[in-house]
């Protein structure tokens, strides 16, 4: 249910209604707007006819029912778009926010000269993995937390907040002691113990969509962190299973504009792990800007035939620098500006 308070209702009316809400035992989310305050009663469905005492309440102005299963991620809860703030990054504002790095943390040197080339060439986040979900258990894991203090190395080094994948809750502690942002994995989004863990983490958390998760789903794993009082949330797209073998996967850019109208959540996509093959990534990355998207996510590594994952798919970083430049008609195109412009 969503409480829609009086333009002029003071701080003790809301204060009030947050209680009652609480009593009644629904969980409330506060939304400030620029006009009014609204809060979102959220918890059983079945019961919820018992928060119709609230109607009477003074400075409330009117009871509305959320229809969609999505509650918090809906654009009826929260009309206005989320911006994510980590540093002096915004995910999900005008700028279009650019994340690089490569697949895997793999040495210092590595680690470093990536960290290095994508800051001169105008990313604002970098990347890494240092627990790593393969296919086969024979393939490399990662370096665990070693490969977190590389990244941290790579921060200090040349201030870019750093994003990195936890794979299980037993992990999370470690992963936000050191990550600005937490990734969950294409495989992880149905983990809802892990959801609901990096959901009671003050980090952002870039949800990556799964291999054949519909976008209704999507938006209930979102949901899932959104519930236990993470607002952060930034959905990636990174392409599904279809029949289609000559990609990876097949870029599904039609999330954009559907996302749009379902959530106020920022959107990245990530053309890298949806084509499988770096020749593709640009063309992709350029359309993903004309769509729309609020940021990319793209694989860079400096010696690609060397990479322990994700080779075929990583541009090299004159590859990516030059990619950077031929985006900027594109996001201006699409009424957004590059990182460096602002
Ligand atoms: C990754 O970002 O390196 C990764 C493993 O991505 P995904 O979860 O989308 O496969
Ligand atoms: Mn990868």
């Amino acid at each position: 249910m969503i409480i829609v308070m009086q333009a002029d209702a003071t701080p003790e009316h809301l204060e009030k209604v947050i209680k009652k809400i609480e009593e009644l035992g629904y969980t409330p989310h506060v939304i400030h707007g620029v006009e009014r305050n609204v809060i979102g009663a959220i918890g059983d469905e079945r019961e919820k006819a018992r928060l119709q005492v609230i109607e009477t309440m003074s400075g409330v102005e009117a009871l509305v029912p959320i229809l969609k299963p999505y509650k918090l991620a809906s654009l009826e809860v929260k009309k206005e778009r989320t911006v994510v703030t980590v540093r002096d990054a915004e995910i999900g504002g005008k700028e279009l926010m650019i994340i690089a790095g490569p697949c895997s943390v793999e040495t210092k040197e590595q680690i470093l000269e990536t960290a290095r080339a994508v800051k001169a060439a105008g990313a604002s986040i970098f990347r890494g993995g240092a627990f790593k979900p393969r296919t086969s258990p024979y393939s490399f894991q990662g370096l665990g937390e070693d490969g977190l203090k590389l990244l941290a190395a790579a921060r200090d080094e040349t201030g870019l907040p750093i994003i990195t994948e936890v794979l299980n809750p037993r992990d999370l502690d470690l992963v936000a002691r050191y990550t600005d942002i937490i990734q969950i994995g294409a495989r992880n989004i149905q983990n809802f113990s892990l959801l609901k863990e990096v959901g009671q983490t003050a980090k952002p958390v870039l949800l990556k969509r799964g291999l054949a998760t519909t976008l209704k789903e999507f938006l209930m794993s979102a949901e899932y962190i959104l519930s236990e009082g993470n607002e952060e949330v930034i959905l990636c797209e990174r392409g599904i299973r279809t029949f289609e073998t000559a990609t990876r996967n097949t870029l599904d850019l039609s999330c954009i504009p559907v996302l749009k109208r379902m959530s106020h959540l920022p959107i990245v996509i990530d053309p890298s792990h949806a084509v499988g093959s770096w020749q593709y990534v640009p063309a992709m990355a350029r359309a993903a800007v004309a769509a729309g998207a609020d940021g990319l996510m793209i694989e860079v590594h400096p010696h690609p035939e060397e990479a322990l994952s994700d080779g075929p798919q990583s541009l090299k970083p004159e590859r990516f620098e030059a990619l950077l430049k031929e985006l900027v008609p594109f996001v201006t195109a699409a009424g957004k500006r590059m990182p460096a412009e602002s």
